[in-house]
């Protein structure tokens, strides 16, 4: 059985990058750089005023005084978005707004609470530095200067930047398309009735919500019921449309487990099968020329935890994510964890203000303490986590405290 540093090695090297595309800014949030984005002009794009007020030039201001004060007249009206092609002479100043371009020969702006307006005649009452209230070209930014790289997530601040320094698109790569094949028999929709011997399917809009959460476009495909025909049609479908599938279920050694037979005939090939982790032994990864089948095992939990740590990853590589791993959070343990096991146990766990709370029993099939738990332990085989240990959290929800 693979480790599972050695299945993440194994799986991680066999994903190529998904191709860039140029895309209109709009729809590159949650995508990642594909190549190196520079700004191509400087920000500000020019000197401006950093307050609504008067460009002045400050030598004319520098023995002004509340008992003295120096009168300077107003010969141009500066809106945002307009450009004065004169220049401001000796004794003169520019009515000027938050943005508005500086004009020429004014070195300073001067807040208009602190003048006196009188028709075209403007009184200021103490000098300005030169420079105060200008907000500089290129003191953000330099033209030319690199504003993301490849493997950076394009977040809502990134866009910002990209559209202030004027790239309308963008060269991304593609988001993965991931097909959700849920195999067993036994599985219904929910809100349709239950027959006896039936459970509902819930799988599909789990995995679903954690690719949407990484930027991935899930299609959820119908249930498969558990025979061969019915889950050969069911890959050949997702793979005709889809870079990678994932299914649930029917992997392990029971009769009525197909995916692994399936795939072999409908071409795919097997690269490995079970992983030294608890839960999710069973993982499935397959090949079937450049597209990848993720076969999680069926129970939820198992489910939720090969997919975050072997999936998950490959995913994010194929989307041309940098960072592939689970945010962590260092945490206290308020109880003792052991494992007597010979494979990694993944403890599904609450992150709470520092301290970590086991959530719930843990076997495989127990979900009712998932809605609580939001993040993994891993605890190694044969040994134990004391309590007060300070351990890592690898977290699938951000906690909110
Ligand atoms: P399997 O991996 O197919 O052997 O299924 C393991 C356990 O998980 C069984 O109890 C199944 O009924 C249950 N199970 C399988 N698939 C799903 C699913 N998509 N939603 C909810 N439970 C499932
Ligand atoms: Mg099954």
């Amino acid at each position: 059985m693979l480790s599972l540093e050695s299945a993440r090695e194994k799986l991680l090297g066999s994903i190529k990058l998904l191709p860039a595309e140029r895309v209109p800014l709009a729809a590159a949030p949650g995508c990642f750089f594909a190549e190196p984005i520079a700004a191509p002009i400087d920000l500000p794009r020019f000197d401006n005023s950093a307050m609504d007020g008067y460009a002045v030039r400050s030598d004319d201001l520098k023995e002004a005084s509340a008992d003295a004060s120096v009168s300077l007249k107003q010969i141009a009206h500066i809106g945002a978005g307009e450009v004065f092609r004169g220049t401001i002479s000796k004794l003169e100043c520019a009515r000027i707004f938050t943005g508005s371009v500086l004009p020429h020969g004014a070195d300073a702006v001067v807040m208009q609470e602190d003048v006196t307006v009188k028709g075209d005649r403007i009184q200021f009452t103490e000098p300005v530095k030169p420079l105060e209230n200008v907000r500089l070209r290129g003191e953000d930014i330099r033209a030319g200067s690199i504003i993301a790289n490849p493997g950076d997530e394009m977040t809502a601040t990134l866009a910002s930047l990209a559209a202030a320094t004027g790239h309308g698109e963008i060269s991304v790569r593609t988001r993965p398309r991931v097909a959700l094949v849920s195999t067993g028999s036994e599985l219904v929709e929910p809100g349709q009735p239950l027959a006896e011997g039936k459970i509902y399917e819930s799988d599909r809009i789990l995995i679903a919500s954690l690719l949407r959460e990484i930027h991935c476009e899930p299609a959820i495909l119908p249930l498969v019921p558990d025979n061969l025909d019915s889950t050969i049609a069911a890959f050949q479908q997702a793979f005709a449309q889809n870079d990678f599938v994932i299914s649930t279920g029917g992997v392990s050694v029971g009769e009525l487990d197909f995916v692994k037979a399936a795939f072999e005939r409908m071409g795919g090939k097997l690269e490995f099968w079970k992983v030294a982790m608890r839960p999710g032994k069973p993982f499935v990864h397959g090949t079937f020329g450049d597209k990848h089948l993720f076969g999680l095992p069926g129970n939820p939990v198992s489910a939720l935890v090969t997919f975050l740590l072997l999936a998950r990853p490959a995913l994010l590589k194929a989307a041309g994510a940098r960072d592939l791993d689970l945010p962590c959070l260092e945490g206290e343990l308020v109880e003792r964890l052991v494992n007597r096991g010979e494979r990694r146990h993944f403890v599904r766990a609450r992150w709470s203000r520092g301290k970590i709370h086991v959530a719930g029993p843990q076997s495989s099939h127990m979900i009712g303490s998932l809605g609580s738990a939001n993040c993994l332990i891993d605890v190694p085989p044969q040994s134990q986590l004391e309590s007060g240990q300070l351990v890592a959290a690898h977290l699938w929800q951000l906690p909110s405290d």
